[in-house]
């Protein structure tokens, strides 16, 4: 017998005749003679309500609060899938994230999972019962709900499974597995059957919330064995994991496109030692993940900076910044929401030049703005308007020929 972990998304629960089909997987799999944890994430659309909600009250909300309030959608769901497995016959029992011991740290609204104390989940699991735990959330050192930020979900079913040792992590979601881009942007995008935990890193981070970042962090850590697929069908599905041969071999696996970032300039900055250290040290106090940053050629010994933030963070960022351009004397700085960023990820990148060049000529031939430009050793990413973004995708998915052609 064989531990399995499967984490069902927001479409997956998103009514009642969802919540079944549910529990009809999860029967089937006990059937075949696995042990089961489910994951399951607030239905669809709820989490968003809630944070409208908690908005609606308070524009800037105290974040105790506020993690308070978005968690509690997957406390209806988890009661709800019980419900419905025991009312098909299968024992189950509900877990809240301080029930099964989530411990976090305290950063609200994107706390990191410190421990997990997976006895309680055992000792049910002994029972003959199927667990189902609520995704998202979990509890700092002083019993505070804490929440894991948006998509929090599938770290909390890659932990789980790591936590539980367990031999198989299953995301379902609404597609069939993890495409070469988003196929609801690119219909010609195509399914992959494999793809490494670093690619899939860099994806994920560059905004194919497909699975969350550090679930598949998690992942590569702990080396959980770890399948995407959706929960409308019996199609295959994508797995995650380490590196292989052939893997290396494909240049470009994935194009992704990010349009929740925006980006600051400070302009005319005394180009002098401290400046940016002054400019990103209170940003990285807040806890505001800073992505791309582009610093211009000094010219008669004043510089730009330019940088992004996720577009949630960008009211607090503004705020530090307006504190620190006074420090620095810096007179004008600009805030722009009006971006994209389209990146393109292979692992092949490290052995064949021409990437990046092929990307600027795509772009340049069909009239797309580039204004911002960062590479790593496997991903070139650009910022562009936000208009240019779907575009930008689609043009380049066709110039890498990674449609469904051969
Ligand atoms: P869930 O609610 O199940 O967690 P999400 O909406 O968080 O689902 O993630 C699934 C969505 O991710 C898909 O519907 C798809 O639009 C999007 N997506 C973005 N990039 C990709 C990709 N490369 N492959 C598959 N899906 C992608
Ligand atoms: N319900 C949460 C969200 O909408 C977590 C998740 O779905 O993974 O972000
Ligand atoms: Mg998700």
């Amino acid at each position: 017998m064989s531990l399995i972990v499967q984490k069902y998304g927001g479409t997956s629960v998103q009514d009642i005749d969802r919540i079944r089909n549910v529990a009809r997987r999860v029967i089937q799999t006990r059937k075949e003679g696995h042990d089961v944890v489910v994951v399951v994430s607030a239905m669809a659309g709820e989490t968003n309500r809630l944070i409208e909600l908690a908005r609606s009250v308070s524009p800037n909300p105290d974040e105790r609060e506020y993690d308070q309030i978005i968690s509690t959608g997957e406390q209806v769901t988890i009661g709800l899938l019980a419900l419905a497995l025991q009312s098909a016959g299968q024992p189950a029992r509900s877990f809240l994230g301080h029930q099964v011991k989530i411990l976090t740290d305290s950063v609200y609204s994107k706390a990191r999972i410190k421990n997990i104390d997976a006895q309680v989940i055992f000792d049910t699991l002994k029972k003959g019962m199927v667990v189902v735990v609520a995704g998202f959330q979990g509890m700092d050192e002083e019993g505070n709900i804490t929440t894991l930020g948006r998509g929090g979900s599938d770290t909390t079913g890659v932990a789980l499974a790591a936590a539980l040792k367990a031999d198989l992590c299953e995301i379902y979601t609404d597609v069939d597995g993890i495409y070469t881009t988003d196929p609801r942007i690119c219909p010609e995008a195509l399914k992959l059957k494999k793809i490494s935990y670093e690619e899939m890193l860099e994806l994920a981070s560059l905004g194919a919330k497909v699975l969350q970042i550090r679930s598949v962090e998690f992942a590569a850590k702990y080396g959980v064995n770890l399948v995407v697929r959706s929960s409308l069908n019996d199609n295959e599905g994508t797995r995650v994991t380490k590196e292989d041969k052939d893997m290396e071999e494909v240049v470009v696996s994935g194009i992704t496109l990010n349009k929740d970032e925006a980006k600051i300039s400070l302009r005319r900055l005394v180009d002098k030692p401290g400046i940016a250290m002054k400019i990103f040290r209170p940003i990285a106090e807040a806890a505001i993940n800073v992505d791309m940053i582009v610093q211009n050629i000094s010219e008669d010994g004043h510089t730009d900076m330019t940088f992004t933030v996720p577009r949630t963070d960008l009211v607090r960022a503004q705020g530090i910044i307006k504190k620190v351009a006074e420090d620095i004397g810096c007179k004008k700085v600009d805030a722009d929401e009006d971006i994209a960023k389209v990146s393109v990820v292979g692992l092949g990148m490290r052995s064949h030049a021409g990437v990046a060049s092929k990307i600027f000529q795509t772009l340049a031939e069909n009239n797309v703005n580039i204004e911002m430009i960062s590479t790593s050793e496997i991903k070139v990413s650009v910022v562009v308007k936000k208009k240019d973004g779907e575009k930008a995708v689609k043009v380049l998915h066709e110039a890498f020929e990674l449609g469904g052609k051969g």
